[in-house]
Formats: C-alpha cells, sequence, structure tokens
C-alpha cells in the first residue's frame, strides 16, 4: 500500500445509517448506538446490510406507495416508473440523485446514509446522557464496521470519553492492529465478532482473514482490553457441534482474559431490509426461519465446558446478530 492509499483508508469518512437509541444489546446499561455505514467484510446473512455498502443508498418500500406517480415525473433518468397500482425503482439505471427522495410525498423512497460530523455525533450521545447515567449505559460505536474508518472511529471515541462516557466498540476486529492498538485507550469494551473457527471459510464466504482477527482478539486480550466475543449462529455455516467445539477450543485459551462470549442466535428480521434496499433476490437466507435460544442451548453447552459461564454473564445466549 502505497502513502496515498494508506491516507485514503484513515481518512475515510463514513456515513451513519442509523443512530439506536435505548438499545440493550450493544453493551451494558441502556445505550445509544452509532452505526458506520461501510465495511470490508461481506458476511451473506448480514443482519444490517445497509451498513456494508459506504456509499448513500436509497430504501425503496412499495408497501408505503400510493401510485401518485411524482417520483415517475421528476425521475431524470427513467429509472421510476409506475407498474399497476406502485411505482418501481429500477436500480440499473438509477443515478442516486435524490429527487424522487425529495418529491416523495409519503416517505415510500428514503435516504440510507446521512453525513454526520463528529460534533453532531457527541451532541446526540450527550441528549441521552440521563439514560446512561440512570443505567450505567453508553455509547456504542457500531456498523459496519467502525474501524473500516479507523481514523474517524479514534477521534469519535476520544471525544466520546472526553465526555466521560462509555465507550463500546462493535468490530470484527479485522483491521490492522495500529488502530485498536490506539482505540483501546478510549474504548471501554470491545464486542468483537467471531463467526467461525475455519479460516478457508473465513477466507472464502466473509472474504476476510481468521488469523489477522485472531492475532488482533489475542494482542487486545494481552493488553488488557476489556473484550466480549460474539458469536453468531448462522444456519449451515457455523451451527454444527464441530464449529462449537472449535470455538470452545480457541476461546478456552482466552479464559480469565475476555470478560465473556455472548452467542446471537440468527434472526430472520433482516429480510425486509435485503427488500428496501433491492436486495432481496440475492439473500440467500430468505427461506431461513429465526433460531430461538433453546436451538442453540445445546451448542452453547460446549463453551460452558470451556469455562464460560452464565454466572457473571460470562455466558449469554441471545441478543441481535450481526
Ligand atoms: S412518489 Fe412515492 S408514493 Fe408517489 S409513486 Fe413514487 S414512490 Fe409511490
Ligand atoms: S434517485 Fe434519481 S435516478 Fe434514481 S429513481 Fe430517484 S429520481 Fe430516478
Amino acid at each position: 500500500m502505497d502513502g496515498i492509499e494508506t491516507t485514503a483508508v484513515l481518512d475515510r469518512q463514513p456515513l451513519i445509517s442509523n443512530i439506536q437509541r435505548y438499545s440493550v444489546q450493544d453493551g451494558p446499561g441502556i445505550r445509544t448506538t452509532f452505526f458506520l455505514k461501510g465495511c470490508p467484510l461481506r458476511c451473506p446473512w448480514c443482519h444490517n446490510p445497509e451498513t456494508q455498502n459506504p456509499e448513500r443508498e436509497i430504501n425503496y418500500d412499495p408497501e408505503k406507495c400510493t401510485g401518485c406517480g411524482t417520483c415517475v415525473q421528476v425521475c431524470p433518468s427513467g429509472a421510476a416508473r409506475l407498474e399497476g397500482a406502485v411505482s418501481v425503482l429500477d436500480r440499473e439505471l438509477c443515478t442516486r440523485c435524490g429527487r424522487c427522495v425529495d418529491a416523495c410525498p409519503t416517505g415510500a423512497r428514503e435516504w440510507v446514509g446521512q453525513a454526520m460530523t463528529i460534533a453532531e455525533i457527541v451532541q446526540e450521545a450527550k441528549g441521552d446522557e440521563m439514560f446512561f447515567l440512570s443505567s450505567d449505559g453508553g455509547v456504542t460505536i457500531g456498523g459496519g464496521e467502525p474501524l473500516f474508518f479507523p481514523r474517524f472511529t479514534l477521534e469519535l471515541a476520544r471525544r466520546f470519553k472526553d465526555e466521560m462516557l462509555h465507550v463500546a466498540v462493535d468490530t470484527a476486529a479485522f483491521c490492522q492492529w495500529a488502530y485498536l492498538d490506539e482505540l483501546r485507550h478510549y474504548a471501554d469494551l470491545f464486542l468483537i465478532d467471531l463467526k467461525t473457527m475455519d479460516g478457508d471459510k473465513y477466507r472464502d464466504v466473509i472474504r476476510g482473514s481468521l488469523a489477522v482477527v485472531q492475532q488482533n482478539l489475542e494482542r487486545l486480550a494481552a493488553a488488557g482490553a476489556t473484550i466480549r466475543v460474539r458469536i453468531p449462529v448462522i444456519p449451515g455455516f457455523n451451527d454444527s457441534e464441530a464449529d462449537f467445539d472449535a470455538f470452545a477450543a480457541y476461546l478456552g485459551t482466552l479464559k480469565g482474559r475476555i470478560a465473556g462470549v455472548d452467542v446471537l442466535p440468527f434472526h430472520a428480521y433482516a429480510g425486509k431490509k435485503y427488500k428496501l434496499l433491492g436486495r432481496w433476490e440475492g439473500y440467500q437466507y430468505q427461506e431461513t426461519e429465526s433460531l430461538q435460544p433453546e436451538d442453540v442451548n445445546g451448542l452453547a453447552r460446549r463453551l460452558k465446558q470451556a469455562g464460560f459461564s452464565p454466572a457473571n454473564s460470562g455466558l449469554t445466549i441471545g441478543g441481535l446478530t450481526g
């Protein structure tokens, strides 16, 4: 990587795809989670597909469309047209000029991805401070992948700390160690997604490197960072007993150096998001039903055998798949 590319990576500016208030899934207490839009990985089950592409996108919800035809009139590229009682959005032709978004009277078309300065994000978080204080909560930087935007995330975490807020970072840890090494000075908690212990699957399906993730996780643990490992249970990908024996064997080597493990059963709620983004056709989990906590108890038991216990939240089952 040459100097110009390095600067470009460091200085990437994320859009914010969502601000989730009153979250109890992304760290202790009541939290406000900021979702950064952009990720280098390509998990095909991604629960937040709107955070994968760093560019602004358009959600289109035909259920909100009245067929008024306004979008057809304002669209300069023929990408909006009426078919029957509703309009369609032809994403091949769409240039994302946004005219239909501005003109649609029902909100059937809306932007995903909002530019915000760090000062604006911190101000948003400060508005929720009384909930944090009453619950020992705080802010969570999630995504997407926060470390896809290293300088922005470092500065955001530093500014949150200046405001004395509890800071959690939800990351896959697929990044250069130097970024995490600096971030650990501002992050009170790392939520690290571990998706498989099979390096070939990590590379071929997710398009990342398990070796990089493991090295970062081990270095963070050795440095004394507070870490919870989160395992999304994905049918057909990592839900076999052998998969969980591998998780247990590896995580057992980190026992005492990580705060706990969260097992997150797959859920099907993300399907609607793929439809809104026009990605339903390529979504591999159209027919896959949500797993319940009781469906993964047997797998989680293998982690218990490795020494992770529900006592003191060393092992939790439930929550939302990342
Ligand atoms: S402007 Fe909105 S409500 Fe009207 S046809 Fe287009 S998408 Fe539907
Ligand atoms: S964003 Fe622009 S090009 Fe795309 S459908 Fe709307 S008006 Fe047409």
